[in-house]
């Protein structure tokens, strides 16, 4: 078994905050595996540690078999070329329109010639479901539908192996969000992304997930099939899946 992420007794602390603590996680090539957690357990901050985008305290974080703590500058860059990032806010440049949005990490990482770029982007946005149309469009004509395609348009333009998404349907209509479910199955499989969602959108994680973990008390309590999570007895598990379990 292949694990593109392994997490191995991770320790966070701001100030005189815990928040993570022994904290162990493996993540599978091809899998879509869903973070769940009380506000504030430190999903966020999880998944910037994975980005390096925040120091860690303790422990080891291995992404695509590069160990994070002492990784050397060229390796880093290697490996942000390598995953796709979705934040809650979806942060588009409001200033430049869809097209160039898309484009920003292709100018930016590649050499390829604006028309090659410009070919990238249509099948882009075309694999997320937009329209080519929609490129001169900018964020604030768009719809919260349309504004998330965009963003993962954009996540996906360097062909990354990994895909992290914070909350991706959250602000979305039910319509919408179902949508955008149905999108990242579909990439997952033609892309073969591996992709690590935190969600509390119950409707997304049973429709799309293939390993769920529970994090709570600095921690995973739990990491499995989300049919099975009717055996942990802990407060978070039973609430947030109460009606459903
Ligand atoms: P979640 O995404 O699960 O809601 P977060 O990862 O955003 O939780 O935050 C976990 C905890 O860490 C919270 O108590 C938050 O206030 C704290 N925290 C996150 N980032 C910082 C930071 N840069 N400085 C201080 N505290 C932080
Ligand atoms: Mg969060």
């Amino acid at each position: 078994m292949k694990y593109i992420i392994e997490v191995t007794d991770l320790k966070t602390v701001f100030g005189d905050k815990i928040v993570h603590e022994g904290l162990n996680l493996k993540i599978k090539e091809g899998e879509i595996y869903g973070i769940v957690g009380p506000s504030g357990s430190g999903k966020t901050t999880l998944i910037r540690e994975m980005l390096m985008l925040q120091e860690i305290d303790g422990g080891t974080i291995k992404v695509l078999g590069y160990n994070l703590s002492g990784i050397s500058y060229k390796h880093a860059q290697e490996l942000r070329q390598q995953w796709g990032v979705l934040f809650q806010a979806g942060a588009l440049f409001s200033s430049l329109n869809i097209r160039e949005n898309i484009a920003l990490p292709l100018i930016e990482y590649s050499d390829l010639p604006r028309k090659l770029i410009d070919e990238i982007v249509d099948f882009k946005l075309s694999i997320v479901g937009l329209k080519s149309s929609d490129a001169s469009l900018f964020p604030s004509q768009l719809s919260g539908g349309m504004k998330k395609k965009a963003s993962l348009a954009r996540a996906l333009a360097m062909d990354p192996k990994l895909l992290f998404l914070d909350e991706p349907t959250s602000g979305l209509d039910p319509i919408s969000a179902r949508d955008f479910d149905a999108l990242i199955l579909k990439l997952r499989d033609i892309l073969k992304l591996t992709v690590v969602m935190v969600s509390h959108d119950l409707q997304s994680i049973y429709d799309t997930i293939n390993t769920l973990a529970v994090i709570d008390n600095k921690k995973i309590i739990y990491d499995g099939s989300v049919n099975n999570i009717s055996t942990i007895d802990n407060e978070f598990i039973k609430t947030f899946f109460k009606g459903y379990i």
